[in-house]
């Protein structure tokens, strides 16, 4: 537990106060906040700060709400993935994935999970808290430093590709459950749109199918894209797989859901989690086929990475692709996740676990 103040939660005013208040002219007031909006990690890096008073803001305060514990580079040269920790001890993931379409980044929603998901890692120490919109921002800032550092953007010229050094997507992926927190969520969208000019386009929300959430996110209506955790074709499976199931039934959450995408025409993504032997059988690729017959969406299929805590089976590539190919038969628009960083425990939540083992 750190209790200095948060200078990134502050707003001008009281940054300006807080620096006028230690002795300084208010000028580097505007100093800092230029620092922090890029995620400055430490105040080491301020370089344009005289160097006493660098010394004097780190004994006093601290920068961002949430302090890098570790980072983990995967062998793929492409996915970094950080532990931080947030001022009181929780600890959450954040992960970077550069493509070729841009630098996406995968936000936590929660310090933990309350869903209880049986596949999934997150869950298994229960929900902490819901997280911040400041402490949401900050996950996506600390990937933007990562990929700029201290560069201005205005200095950078990236081998012709203008996202090379910004963070281009954000996936609500991470940890936890976002239309939980649904408010915070949408808070931390706008300010995504305001603040580092991201599209709504280039935003995903991932949800277990909290249909009053989902309602919320469809009343706000900004056309980002939703992504349904699906997972089983009928509520009999579903419900052995995700509690939440009990509470809204398929047709509810696909109603809804459907709802959502045609008011903001966009395409409805299904994650369907191959588990071997649970839901990956011919008949579940039939009975998948029969629900999202003629529906606006794309299924994304994402071979179960293992959890050594949890009891089931990756499926084999054989199967991955038959059930592709059964869907595509049917005229089920189709592809696989690629999986990214698996040597660095990719899949939610391993490694917050790993920390706390
Ligand atoms: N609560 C939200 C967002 C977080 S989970 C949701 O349910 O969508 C993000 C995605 O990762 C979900 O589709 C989730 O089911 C999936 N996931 C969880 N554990 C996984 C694992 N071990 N392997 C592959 N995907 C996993």
């Amino acid at each position: 537990m750190i209790d200095k103040p948060i200078l990134f939660n502050m707003t001008d005013a009281e940054l300006e106060q807080f620096i006028v208040s230690i002795g300084q002219p208010k000028f580097r007031a505007k100093q800092v906040a230029e620092w922090l909006s890029r995620g400055a990690p430490n105040f080491s890096v301020m370089k344009n700060l005289p160097e006493n008073l660098r010394n004097d803001l780190d004994n006093l305060a601290r920068t961002m709400p949430c302090t890098i514990i570790k980072k983990l580079e995967s062998t793929d040269g492409q996915t970094t993935k950080f532990l931080l920790e947030l001022n009181d001890g929780n600890q959450i993931e954040t992960v970077l994935m550069r493509t070729s379409y841009g630098n996406s980044v995968c936000v936590s929603s929660q310090a933990g999970c309350a869903m209880g998901c049986k596949f999934c890692a997150s869950t298994l120490l229960g929900l902490k808290r819901n997280l911040t919109q400041n402490e949401m921002f900050s996950q996506v800032l600390t990937a933007q430093w990562e990929l700029r550092g201290d560069k201005d953007n205005k200095n950078i010229k990236p081998n012709g590709d203008p996202n090379n050094n910004d963070v281009s997507h954000v996936v609500i992926m991470g940890t936890g459950e976002p239309l939980q927190n649904t408010q915070n969520t949408i808070g931390f969208m706008e300010k995504l749109h305001s603040d580092l000019g991201i599209g709504w386009r280039k935003i995903t929300v991932s949800t277990c199918g909290i249909v009053t959430g989902i309602r919320e996110l469809t009343d706000w209506g900004h056309p980002i894209n939703l992504a349904i955790s699906l997972h089983a074709p009928t509520d009999e499976l579903r419900s052995k797989l995700m509690p939440i199931n009990n509470k809204y039934k398929i047709s509810e959450v696909l109603e809804a859901a459907f709802d959502f995408v045609s008011k903001n025409n966009r395409q409805l993504m299904i994650e369907y989690i191959l588990l071997a032997g649970t839901n990956d059988s011919v008949e579940n690729a039939q009975e998948l086929s029969n629900l999202l017959q003629n529906k606006n969406c794309m299924v994304n299929l994402i071979p179960w990475n293992s959890v050594t805590e949890r009891d089931f089976k990756s499926p084999s590539g054989n199967s991955v692709h038959r059930f592709q190919d059964i869907l595509i038969k049917n005229g089920i628009h189709t592809r696989i996740r690629r999986e990214r960083g698996q040597d660095i425990g990719s899949a939610c939540g391993q490694l917050r676990l790993n920390q706390k083992s």
